[in-house]
């Protein structure tokens, strides 16, 4: 039997952490609308998948409450050590 292939309905951005400065908020690729990590309300995201990894937040998938677009945030890790 064949696998039938999924159809994405809508696009995925990604979003990478390391290349947002301040305090991590930053534009919706696709309608603009200010997403920050801090609004914890879901007014204007909701939050569809944590991974962790070595029990710290490597990805993080949001839903654009807006628009709608999938947006996955990366870069969690990439931060130097100090
Ligand atoms: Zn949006």
């Amino acid at each position: 039997m064949m696998k039938k292939e999924t159809v994405r309905k809508s696009m995925t951005y990604t979003i990478d952490l390391t290349k947002i400065d301040g305090d991590g908020a930053f534009p919706c690729p696709k309608c603009g609308t200010i997403i920050s990590p801090d609004d914890e309300s879901e007014e204007t995201y909701q939050i569809v998948e944590t991974k962790v990894k070595d029990d710290e937040l490597a990805e993080l998938m949001l839903t654009c409450n807006k628009c709608g677009c999938t947006i996955k945030l990366t870069g969690f890790l990439s931060q130097p050590e100090s």
